[in-house]
Protein backbone atom coordinates (compact mmCIF):
# COMPACT_ATOMS: atom_id res chain seq x y z
CA UNK A 1 0.00 0.00 0.00
CA UNK A 2 2.70 2.51 0.98
CA UNK A 3 4.12 1.73 -2.11
CA UNK A 4 1.34 2.13 -4.39
CA UNK A 5 1.00 5.62 -2.08
CA UNK A 6 4.76 6.51 -3.47
CA UNK A 7 3.93 6.01 -6.95
CA UNK A 8 1.07 7.72 -7.09
CA UNK A 9 2.91 10.24 -5.31
CA UNK A 10 5.25 10.34 -7.45
CA UNK A 11 2.75 10.34 -10.54
CA UNK A 12 0.91 13.37 -9.29
CA UNK A 13 4.76 15.82 -8.77
CA UNK A 14 4.96 14.76 -12.37
CA UNK A 15 1.40 15.69 -13.87
CA UNK A 16 1.72 18.79 -12.27
CA UNK A 17 5.10 19.66 -13.80
CA UNK A 18 4.85 18.10 -17.18
CA UNK A 19 1.37 17.96 -17.71
CA UNK A 20 -1.69 15.04 -17.05
CA UNK A 21 -0.20 12.67 -19.70
CA UNK A 22 3.53 12.66 -18.76
CA UNK A 23 1.90 12.25 -14.73
CA UNK A 24 -0.30 8.67 -16.27
CA UNK A 25 2.88 7.66 -18.11
CA UNK A 26 4.89 7.83 -15.26
CA UNK A 27 1.98 5.97 -13.03
CA UNK A 28 1.93 3.22 -15.49
CA UNK A 29 5.53 2.38 -15.39
CA UNK A 30 6.00 2.65 -11.83
CA UNK A 31 3.34 0.39 -11.36
CA UNK A 32 4.82 -2.01 -13.77
CA UNK A 33 7.88 -1.70 -12.20
CA UNK A 34 6.49 -2.47 -8.71
CA UNK A 35 4.35 -5.35 -10.03
CA UNK A 36 7.96 -6.87 -11.24
CA UNK A 37 9.70 -6.70 -7.63
CA UNK A 38 6.76 -8.50 -6.34
CA UNK A 39 6.74 -10.89 -9.50
CA UNK A 40 10.73 -11.46 -9.02
CA UNK A 41 10.18 -11.90 -5.03
CA UNK A 42 7.08 -14.36 -5.53
CA UNK A 43 9.44 -16.15 -7.53
CA UNK A 44 12.57 -16.14 -5.24
CA UNK A 45 10.08 -17.71 -2.65
CA UNK A 46 8.71 -20.36 -4.85
CA UNK A 47 12.50 -22.07 -5.51
CA UNK A 48 13.16 -21.63 -2.09
CA UNK A 49 10.36 -23.34 -1.09
CA UNK A 50 10.94 -25.98 -3.87
CA UNK A 51 14.66 -26.66 -2.67
CA UNK A 52 13.23 -27.44 0.73
CA UNK A 53 16.68 -27.97 2.49
CA UNK A 54 17.99 -24.37 1.83
CA UNK A 55 18.81 -22.71 5.37
CA UNK A 56 18.12 -19.22 4.54
CA UNK A 57 14.85 -17.37 2.47
CA UNK A 58 15.96 -15.20 0.05
CA UNK A 59 16.68 -11.44 0.73
CA UNK A 60 13.55 -9.07 0.27
CA UNK A 61 12.44 -5.62 1.46
CA UNK A 62 9.26 -4.46 3.17
CA UNK A 63 6.78 -6.55 3.47
CA UNK A 64 8.27 -9.37 1.57
CA UNK A 65 11.18 -9.07 4.63
CA UNK A 66 8.44 -9.97 7.13
CA UNK A 67 6.10 -12.33 4.93
CA UNK A 68 10.10 -14.43 4.42
CA UNK A 69 10.45 -14.18 8.14
CA UNK A 70 7.11 -15.76 8.88
CA UNK A 71 7.78 -18.68 6.39
CA UNK A 72 11.58 -19.21 7.72
CA UNK A 73 9.71 -19.70 11.13
CA UNK A 74 6.71 -21.73 10.42
CA UNK A 75 9.32 -23.96 7.97
CA UNK A 76 11.69 -24.36 11.22
CA UNK A 77 8.88 -25.13 13.51
CA UNK A 78 7.90 -27.72 10.95
CA UNK A 79 10.72 -29.20 10.81
CA UNK A 80 11.42 -29.28 14.21
CA UNK A 81 8.24 -30.95 14.70
CA UNK A 82 8.69 -33.53 12.22
CA UNK A 83 12.34 -33.68 14.03
CA UNK A 84 10.65 -35.26 17.25
CA UNK A 85 8.31 -36.85 15.62
CA UNK A 86 11.21 -38.91 14.18
CA UNK A 87 12.44 -39.19 17.37
CA UNK A 88 9.80 -40.41 19.41
CA UNK A 89 8.88 -43.29 17.01
CA UNK A 90 12.47 -44.30 16.48
CA UNK A 91 12.39 -44.62 20.49
CA UNK A 92 9.30 -46.49 20.56
CA UNK A 93 10.71 -48.80 17.55
CA UNK A 94 13.84 -49.30 19.85
CA UNK A 95 12.08 -49.88 22.71
CA UNK A 96 9.47 -52.68 21.32
CA UNK A 97 12.35 -54.63 19.57
CA UNK A 98 14.27 -54.90 22.78
CA UNK A 99 10.75 -56.20 24.56
CA UNK A 100 11.66 -59.87 25.68
CA UNK A 101 7.74 -60.78 24.02
CA UNK A 102 7.40 -60.81 20.35
CA UNK A 103 5.04 -57.86 18.41
CA UNK A 104 3.61 -58.22 15.57
CA UNK A 105 1.74 -55.37 13.87
CA UNK A 106 -1.11 -55.82 12.06
CA UNK A 107 -2.80 -53.57 9.40
CA UNK A 108 -6.03 -55.29 8.66
CA UNK A 109 -4.65 -58.92 8.82
CA UNK A 110 -0.79 -57.66 6.96
CA UNK A 111 1.83 -57.19 8.58
CA UNK A 112 2.97 -53.54 9.27
CA UNK A 113 5.51 -54.31 11.81
CA UNK A 114 7.27 -56.57 13.61
CA UNK A 115 10.31 -56.84 16.65
CA UNK A 116 13.36 -58.70 16.78
CA UNK A 117 11.71 -61.23 18.74
CA UNK A 118 8.64 -62.13 16.86
CA UNK A 119 10.85 -62.33 14.13
CA UNK A 120 12.81 -65.83 15.97
CA UNK A 121 9.56 -66.54 17.50
CA UNK A 122 7.25 -66.77 14.06
CA UNK A 123 9.85 -66.94 11.46
CA UNK A 124 9.40 -63.65 9.87
CA UNK A 125 11.36 -61.52 8.22
CA UNK A 126 9.81 -57.59 8.77
CA UNK A 127 11.87 -56.01 5.50
CA UNK A 128 10.70 -58.96 3.37
CA UNK A 129 7.44 -59.92 4.86
CA UNK A 130 6.26 -56.02 5.42
CA UNK A 131 2.46 -55.94 3.65
CA UNK A 132 2.01 -59.72 3.41
CA UNK A 133 -0.79 -61.47 5.24
CA UNK A 134 0.59 -63.08 8.75
CA UNK A 135 -1.94 -65.86 7.48
CA UNK A 136 0.09 -66.43 4.58
CA UNK A 137 3.62 -66.89 6.68
CA UNK A 138 2.57 -68.16 10.13
CA UNK A 139 1.45 -71.96 9.33
CA UNK A 140 0.33 -72.58 12.84
CA UNK A 141 -3.16 -74.39 12.74
CA UNK A 142 -4.09 -73.78 16.14
CA UNK A 143 -3.07 -69.74 15.88
CA UNK A 144 -4.80 -69.26 12.87
CA UNK A 145 -7.97 -70.29 13.66
CA UNK A 146 -7.88 -68.08 16.93
CA UNK A 147 -6.95 -64.92 14.68
CA UNK A 148 -9.63 -66.21 12.84
CA UNK A 149 -12.29 -66.69 15.35
CA UNK A 150 -11.77 -63.06 17.13
CA UNK A 151 -12.64 -64.61 20.85
CA UNK A 152 -8.99 -62.73 22.00
CA UNK A 153 -9.93 -63.22 25.81
CA UNK A 154 -7.18 -65.43 26.28
CA UNK A 155 -4.18 -66.24 25.38
CA UNK A 156 -3.27 -69.81 23.38
CA UNK A 157 -0.45 -71.95 24.35
CA UNK A 158 0.92 -73.56 20.70
CA UNK A 159 4.20 -75.63 19.14
CA UNK A 160 5.91 -73.83 16.45
CA UNK A 161 6.72 -76.06 13.87
CA UNK A 162 10.34 -75.22 13.21
CA UNK A 163 10.38 -77.00 17.09
CA UNK A 164 9.25 -79.88 18.60
CA UNK A 165 10.40 -78.69 22.37
CA UNK A 166 9.78 -74.76 22.14
CA UNK A 167 6.15 -73.34 23.31
CA UNK A 168 4.77 -70.12 22.39
CA UNK A 169 2.13 -68.34 24.30
CA UNK A 170 0.29 -66.22 21.87
CA UNK A 171 -2.20 -63.36 22.27
CA UNK A 172 -3.57 -60.79 20.24
CA UNK A 173 -4.98 -57.47 20.88
CA UNK A 174 -7.68 -55.03 19.10
CA UNK A 175 -6.87 -51.76 18.46
CA UNK A 176 -7.91 -48.63 16.38
CA UNK A 177 -9.46 -49.19 13.10
CA UNK A 178 -8.88 -53.07 12.11
CA UNK A 179 -5.62 -52.99 13.58
CA UNK A 180 -4.28 -55.51 15.62
CA UNK A 181 -1.01 -56.38 18.13
CA UNK A 182 -0.02 -60.56 17.85
CA UNK A 183 1.92 -61.20 20.87
CA UNK A 184 4.28 -64.55 21.70
CA UNK A 185 6.29 -65.61 24.24
CA UNK A 186 8.80 -68.27 24.81
CA UNK A 187 7.20 -70.60 27.53
CA UNK A 188 8.95 -73.51 27.05
CA UNK A 189 10.83 -73.13 30.24
CA UNK A 190 7.96 -72.93 32.37
CA UNK A 191 6.40 -75.57 30.49
CA UNK A 192 9.38 -77.75 31.43
CA UNK A 193 9.33 -76.40 34.87
CA UNK A 194 5.68 -77.66 35.15
CA UNK A 195 6.30 -81.47 33.81
CA UNK A 196 9.31 -81.55 36.53
CA UNK A 197 6.96 -80.43 39.18
CA UNK A 198 4.72 -83.33 37.95
CA UNK A 199 7.39 -85.93 37.54
CA UNK A 200 8.46 -85.47 40.79
CA UNK A 201 5.24 -85.57 43.11
CA UNK A 202 4.14 -88.67 41.12
CA UNK A 203 7.78 -89.97 41.28
CA UNK A 204 7.66 -89.28 45.05
CA UNK A 205 4.00 -90.97 45.74
CA UNK A 206 5.06 -93.94 43.87
CA UNK A 207 8.37 -93.87 46.07
CA UNK A 208 6.27 -93.86 49.12
CA UNK A 209 3.08 -96.09 47.63
CA UNK A 210 5.65 -98.84 47.25
CA UNK A 211 6.91 -99.29 50.92
CA UNK A 212 3.61 -97.82 52.72
CA UNK A 213 1.94 -100.76 50.36
CA UNK A 214 4.46 -103.44 51.44
CA UNK A 215 3.98 -102.43 54.94
CA UNK A 216 -0.08 -102.18 55.42
CA UNK A 217 -0.15 -105.81 54.03
CA UNK A 218 2.40 -107.15 56.59
CA UNK A 219 0.68 -105.39 59.49
CA UNK A 220 -2.78 -107.50 58.48
CA UNK A 221 -0.75 -110.75 58.05
CA UNK A 222 1.21 -109.77 61.42
CA UNK A 223 -1.88 -109.54 63.34
CA UNK A 224 -3.12 -112.85 62.62
CA UNK A 225 0.25 -114.48 63.17
CA UNK A 226 -0.05 -116.84 65.97
CA UNK A 227 3.61 -117.75 65.47
CA UNK A 228 6.17 -115.60 67.10
CA UNK A 229 9.37 -116.17 65.07
CA UNK A 230 7.24 -115.80 61.66
CA UNK A 231 5.41 -112.26 63.43
CA UNK A 232 9.22 -110.74 64.04
CA UNK A 233 10.21 -111.82 60.60
CA UNK A 234 7.25 -109.50 59.37
CA UNK A 235 8.09 -107.06 61.97
CA UNK A 236 11.60 -106.77 60.34
CA UNK A 237 10.51 -106.38 56.93
CA UNK A 238 8.24 -103.76 57.71
CA UNK A 239 10.94 -102.23 59.60
CA UNK A 240 12.88 -102.04 56.79
CA UNK A 241 10.04 -100.76 54.58
CA UNK A 242 10.10 -97.55 57.17
CA UNK A 243 13.80 -97.15 56.73
CA UNK A 244 13.68 -97.00 53.25
CA UNK A 245 10.41 -94.29 54.15
CA UNK A 246 12.88 -92.77 56.40
CA UNK A 247 15.92 -92.54 53.94
CA UNK A 248 13.59 -90.86 51.16
CA UNK A 249 12.17 -88.12 53.45
CA UNK A 250 15.86 -87.40 54.62
CA UNK A 251 17.09 -86.96 50.93
CA UNK A 252 13.99 -84.91 50.18
CA UNK A 253 14.34 -82.65 53.30
CA UNK A 254 18.48 -82.06 52.16
CA UNK A 255 17.48 -81.13 48.16
CA UNK A 256 15.32 -78.78 49.58
CA UNK A 257 17.13 -77.34 52.15
CA UNK A 258 20.19 -77.13 49.54
CA UNK A 259 17.69 -75.07 47.06
CA UNK A 260 16.28 -73.05 49.53
CA UNK A 261 18.97 -72.13 51.88
CA UNK A 262 21.37 -69.05 51.52
CA UNK A 263 25.02 -69.70 49.55
CA UNK A 264 27.39 -71.46 52.39
CA UNK A 265 29.31 -69.46 53.83
CA UNK A 266 33.08 -67.99 52.63
CA UNK A 267 34.84 -67.88 56.04
CA UNK A 268 34.10 -71.69 56.88
CA UNK A 269 37.42 -73.78 56.19
CA UNK A 270 36.47 -77.22 55.60
CA UNK A 271 39.60 -79.08 56.94
CA UNK A 272 39.80 -81.70 54.11
CA UNK A 273 42.19 -84.54 55.52
CA UNK A 274 40.01 -85.20 58.85
CA UNK A 275 37.25 -85.46 56.94
CA UNK A 276 38.33 -88.04 54.00
CA UNK A 277 39.43 -89.84 57.33
CA UNK A 278 35.60 -90.02 58.20
CA UNK A 279 34.61 -90.90 54.66
CA UNK A 280 36.86 -93.66 54.91
CA UNK A 281 35.70 -95.15 57.75
CA UNK A 282 32.03 -94.68 57.02
CA UNK A 283 33.03 -96.68 53.66
CA UNK A 284 34.60 -99.31 55.78
CA UNK A 285 31.34 -100.01 57.27
CA UNK A 286 29.60 -99.75 54.61
CA UNK A 287 31.63 -102.37 52.54
CA UNK A 288 32.02 -104.88 55.81
CA UNK A 289 35.23 -106.04 54.22
CA UNK A 290 33.82 -106.93 51.43
CA UNK A 291 35.85 -104.12 49.16
CA UNK A 292 39.43 -102.91 49.25
CA UNK A 293 39.04 -99.21 50.13
CA UNK A 294 42.64 -96.67 49.68
CA UNK A 295 42.55 -93.05 50.63
CA UNK A 296 44.77 -90.73 49.29
CA UNK A 297 44.44 -87.22 50.52
CA UNK A 298 46.54 -83.99 49.98
CA UNK A 299 46.44 -81.53 53.04
CA UNK A 300 48.00 -78.65 50.47
CA UNK A 301 44.39 -77.99 49.83
CA UNK A 302 41.15 -76.79 51.56
CA UNK A 303 37.91 -75.49 50.86
CA UNK A 304 35.36 -72.89 51.94
CA UNK A 305 31.79 -73.22 52.92
CA UNK A 306 29.54 -76.01 54.22
CA UNK A 307 30.92 -79.17 55.51
CA UNK A 308 27.86 -80.33 56.16
CA UNK A 309 26.75 -80.12 52.50
CA UNK A 310 30.51 -81.03 51.29
CA UNK A 311 30.38 -84.35 53.65
CA UNK A 312 26.47 -85.20 52.24
CA UNK A 313 28.16 -84.52 48.31
CA UNK A 314 31.16 -86.75 49.29
CA UNK A 315 29.48 -89.16 51.43
CA UNK A 316 26.99 -90.20 48.68
CA UNK A 317 29.60 -91.24 46.04
CA UNK A 318 31.23 -92.78 48.30
CA UNK A 319 28.38 -94.78 49.35
CA UNK A 320 27.49 -95.38 45.63
CA UNK A 321 30.93 -96.58 45.06
CA UNK A 322 30.51 -99.22 47.61
CA UNK A 323 26.94 -100.14 46.56
CA UNK A 324 27.91 -100.60 42.95
CA UNK A 325 31.45 -102.49 43.22
CA UNK A 326 30.55 -106.40 43.81
CA UNK A 327 32.48 -107.92 46.41
CA UNK A 328 36.08 -107.99 45.89
CA UNK A 329 36.31 -105.04 43.94
CA UNK A 330 38.11 -101.91 44.74
CA UNK A 331 37.39 -98.09 45.91
CA UNK A 332 39.96 -95.33 45.72
CA UNK A 333 39.07 -91.77 47.49
CA UNK A 334 41.47 -88.77 46.25
CA UNK A 335 41.67 -85.38 47.66
CA UNK A 336 43.90 -83.69 45.17
CA UNK A 337 45.20 -80.00 43.77
CA UNK A 338 44.61 -79.23 40.18
CA UNK A 339 45.22 -76.54 37.88
CA UNK A 340 42.31 -75.27 38.32
CA UNK A 341 41.51 -75.58 42.14
CA UNK A 342 40.87 -79.11 43.59
CA UNK A 343 38.86 -82.35 43.20
CA UNK A 344 37.46 -85.41 45.01
CA UNK A 345 37.86 -88.12 42.88
CA UNK A 346 35.86 -91.72 43.51
CA UNK A 347 37.41 -94.65 41.53
CA UNK A 348 35.49 -97.93 41.37
CA UNK A 349 36.29 -100.95 39.77
CA UNK A 350 32.19 -101.63 40.28
CA UNK A 351 29.06 -102.43 37.83
CA UNK A 352 30.27 -99.11 35.64
CA UNK A 353 27.52 -97.18 33.71
CA UNK A 354 26.47 -97.45 29.78
CA UNK A 355 27.56 -94.24 28.18
CA UNK A 356 23.48 -93.38 27.39
CA UNK A 357 22.79 -92.87 31.05
CA UNK A 358 25.77 -90.55 32.28
CA UNK A 359 24.30 -87.38 31.14
CA UNK A 360 21.18 -87.69 33.19
CA UNK A 361 22.19 -89.53 36.21
CA UNK A 362 22.22 -86.87 38.32
CA UNK A 363 18.04 -86.05 37.60
CA UNK A 364 15.89 -86.82 40.72
CA UNK A 365 14.97 -90.56 40.96
CA UNK A 366 17.20 -90.98 37.40
CA UNK A 367 18.19 -94.84 38.15
CA UNK A 368 20.14 -97.30 35.43
CA UNK A 369 18.77 -100.21 37.41
CA UNK A 370 15.81 -100.10 39.61
CA UNK A 371 15.83 -103.14 41.32
CA UNK A 372 19.67 -102.84 42.34
CA UNK A 373 19.27 -99.21 43.66
CA UNK A 374 16.17 -100.78 45.95
CA UNK A 375 18.25 -103.46 46.50
CA UNK A 376 21.43 -101.80 47.96
CA UNK A 377 18.93 -99.24 49.95
CA UNK A 378 18.72 -96.10 47.17
CA UNK A 379 16.54 -93.34 46.72
CA UNK A 380 17.45 -92.20 43.43
CA UNK A 381 18.57 -88.64 45.18
CA UNK A 382 22.02 -89.78 45.89
CA UNK A 383 23.39 -87.47 42.60
CA UNK A 384 21.09 -85.02 42.38
CA UNK A 385 22.25 -83.84 46.23
CA UNK A 386 25.90 -84.21 44.69
CA UNK A 387 25.06 -81.97 42.06
CA UNK A 388 23.09 -79.47 44.05
CA UNK A 389 25.91 -79.18 46.30
CA UNK A 390 29.11 -78.94 44.37
CA UNK A 391 27.22 -76.43 42.34
CA UNK A 392 26.68 -74.33 45.42
CA UNK A 393 30.51 -74.71 45.90
CA UNK A 394 31.38 -73.56 42.25
CA UNK A 395 32.27 -77.23 42.09
CA UNK A 396 31.36 -79.65 39.02
CA UNK A 397 30.77 -83.25 38.66
CA UNK A 398 32.28 -85.20 35.88
CA UNK A 399 31.58 -88.94 35.34
CA UNK A 400 33.75 -91.32 33.04
CA UNK A 401 32.44 -95.20 33.56
CA UNK A 402 33.08 -98.46 31.43
CA UNK A 403 30.64 -101.38 32.09
CA UNK A 404 31.71 -104.01 33.97
CA UNK A 405 35.01 -102.24 34.57
CA UNK A 406 34.21 -99.34 36.99
CA UNK A 407 33.41 -95.87 37.24
CA UNK A 408 35.03 -92.40 38.41
CA UNK A 409 33.09 -89.49 40.09
CA UNK A 410 35.27 -86.52 39.81
CA UNK A 411 33.78 -83.04 41.85
CA UNK A 412 36.29 -80.45 40.20
CA UNK A 413 36.62 -77.25 42.34
CA UNK A 414 37.91 -73.99 41.45
CA UNK A 415 37.26 -70.55 42.21
CA UNK A 416 37.42 -68.63 45.96
CA UNK A 417 36.20 -71.37 47.31
CA UNK A 418 39.79 -73.43 47.26
CA UNK A 419 42.10 -72.30 49.57
CA UNK A 420 45.44 -73.10 50.98
CA UNK A 421 45.53 -76.44 53.54
CA UNK A 422 45.32 -75.68 56.89
CA UNK A 423 48.40 -77.65 58.04
CA UNK A 424 50.18 -75.30 54.87
CA UNK A 425 49.54 -71.95 55.83
CA UNK A 426 52.42 -71.94 59.36
P1 LIG B 1 20.64 -94.34 43.93
O1 LIG B 1 20.05 -94.05 45.25
O2 LIG B 1 19.74 -95.13 43.04
O3 LIG B 1 22.00 -94.89 44.00
P2 LIG B 1 21.89 -91.99 42.86
O4 LIG B 1 21.30 -90.68 42.47
O5 LIG B 1 22.94 -91.97 43.88
O6 LIG B 1 20.68 -92.91 43.21
O7 LIG B 1 22.51 -92.62 41.55
C1 LIG B 1 21.72 -92.68 40.38
C2 LIG B 1 22.07 -93.92 39.58
O8 LIG B 1 23.39 -93.80 39.08
C3 LIG B 1 22.08 -95.18 40.38
O9 LIG B 1 20.79 -95.73 40.48
C4 LIG B 1 23.01 -96.06 39.59
O10 LIG B 1 22.31 -96.67 38.53
C5 LIG B 1 24.00 -95.08 39.00
N1 LIG B 1 25.27 -95.02 39.77
C6 LIG B 1 25.62 -94.09 40.67
N2 LIG B 1 26.86 -94.32 41.15
C7 LIG B 1 27.31 -95.43 40.52
C8 LIG B 1 28.54 -96.17 40.55
N3 LIG B 1 29.56 -95.80 41.34
N4 LIG B 1 28.65 -97.23 39.75
C9 LIG B 1 27.63 -97.59 38.92
N5 LIG B 1 26.44 -96.95 38.84
C10 LIG B 1 26.30 -95.87 39.63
Amino acid sequence: MIALAVCAAIALGVGAFAGADWGWIAFSVLLVALLLYHLRNLHAIGRWLERGEAPDPPRAFGVWDRFHALLHRSRREAAKREADLAEALARWRAAARALPDGVVILDGDRIAWCNDTARHHLEIDPARDAGTPLTHLVRIPEFLEYLEGGDYSQPIQVQPPYSAERVLSMQVVSYGEGQRLVLSRDVTQFKQVERMRREFVANVSHELRTPLTVISGFLETVADEKDPAAARHYVELMSEQAKRMQRLVEDLLTLSSLESSPPPPLEERIEMRPLLERLGAEARALSAGRHRISIDSDSGVDLLGSEKEITSAFGNLVSNAIRYTPAGGEVRLKWHGTPDGAAFDVEDTGIGIPAEHIPRLTERFYRVDRGRSRETGGTGLGLAIVKHALGRHGAALQITSTPNEGSRFSARFSGPRVTAGASTRH
